[in-house]
């Protein structure tokens, strides 16, 4: 596996993103150094920082691309870069403005096109508290002095350059804190809706009367299962079907049937593991997934015939179930293992019922 590949596509996607991020600070750099370089007159920090931020910023996305888990501290390090390259000639520049008889406007260095996407990043990949002090930090650092020297410079500020400053470092800055609600109530929209999602999956996995999961997720974890094992030999099927059911219903009524239903999924699942899976497979016929093997399969179903007929459901008295078992062979699909489960069933009501059969992988 190369450095750069993730399974999760949720981390896949913020990893594509952020080294993304990464590559657009270097191109554009990259693209302020080369400008720089052919600039007549250009001063030195002009010169030297975008180059500087360019090979700073390559070696920290070299760093997040070879250890994908040091994101946080890769994107924080790379953004105080940003943030150090463009403070650092702006007070170089007041500096010079504050001791001699430059203008500030005449000798900032073009910095107002960077200040905006650097306010957005901890927008976007922080908390709202970090985002509200990592943007309040950037603006202090670069636009607010910019701005406090302006209104102290009338004749500057009354300028094109010196109010397309005041306008970039001013309102439109303040705009992007206010991004920060916005984007946080649209992801917890996301979240609630994620909530949702699960909570509908986990409603359409169960049955409605007994509880306990449906068929359709009986064959998921089947099919899960038989993809995943750590060896050909593990897991253990259990099919059975409560014996002479119909004459149940027809003697006590279905209110009865579903109660002597609801009892035995009550029994069968208080014998189980917490690993093994009770599934309803039919009106009367449930399937347990017995991941682990660890038990013989013999011994499990043994265990819930017994548990059945231990003590009478009133009001209909004794019921019984027949059980067919099966280990998961190294080649079985679903469907085989199913098929060996339902003909040791088959057996066991054939040879007279309340009982276990056990049918051995081919
Ligand atoms: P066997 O011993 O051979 O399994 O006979 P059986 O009577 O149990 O089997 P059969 O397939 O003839 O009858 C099953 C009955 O289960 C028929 C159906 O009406 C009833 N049934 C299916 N689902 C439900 C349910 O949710 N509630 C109730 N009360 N009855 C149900
Ligand atoms: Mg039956
Ligand atoms: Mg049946």
């Amino acid at each position: 596996m190369s450095p750069g590949a993730l399974r999760d596509p949720q981390q896949r996607y913020v990893r594509h993103s952020m080294l993304l991020l990464f590559a657009l600070s270097i191109l554009a750099t990259t693209t302020a150094a080369i400008l720089h370089a052919f600039e007549p007159n250009a001063t030195i920090v002009n010169r030297v920082v975008p180059a500087l931020m360019a090979v700073t910023l390559s070696v920290v996305m070299l760093r997040y691309w070879l250890e994908p888990s040091s994101l946080q501290s890769s994107v924080w390090l790379g953004w105080s870069i940003a943030v150090a390259g463009l403070a650092a000639p702006a007070w170089g520049a007041l500096w010079t403005a504050l001791t001699s008889t430059q203008r500030l406007i005449e000798i900032l260095p073009p910095i107002t096109a960077g200040l905006l996407p650097l306010l957005l990043v901890p927008v976007v990949i922080a908390r709202p508290r970090h985002a509200w002090w990592a943007t309040a930090c950037a603006w202090l650092a670069i636009a607010a002095p910019v701005l406090f020297y302006l209104a102290s410079h009338p004749e500057q500020l009354w300028t094109p350059r010196g109010l397309d400053l005041a306008i970039a470092f001013g309102p439109i800055s303040m705009f992007v804190p206010f991004l920060i609600p916005l984007l946080r109530g649209i992801e917890r929209r996301i979240e609630v809706l994620q909530e949702d999602g699960e909570r509908l999956q986990a409603l359409a996995d169960r049955d409605a009367l007994l509880g306990i999961y449906n068929r359709r997720a009986g064959e998921r974890f089947l099919a899960t299962l038989l993809a995943n094992r750590p060896t050909a030999h593990t897991g253990i099927l259990v099919l059975f079907d409560i014996d002479h059911f119909k004459s149940i219903n027809d003697r006590f009524g279905h209110p009865a049937g579903d109660h002597v239903l609801v009892e035995c999924a009550r029994r069968c699942a208080l014998l189980l593991d917490s690993e093994d899976v009770l599934a309803r497979w039919g009106g009367e016929e449930f399937l347990v997934i017995s991941p682990t093997g660890q038990r013989s399969g013999a011994l499990i179903a043994e265990r819930l015939c017994t548990a059945l007929r231990a003590s009478p459901i009133h009001p209909v008295g004794i019921v019984t179930a027949s059980f067919g078992v099966t280990c998961l062979g190294p080649n079985d699909t679903p469907g085989q293992a199913l098929q060996r489960a339902d003909n040791a069933l088959y057996q066991a009501k054939a040879g007279g019922r309340d009982r276990v059969v056990v049918a051995p992988v081919d």
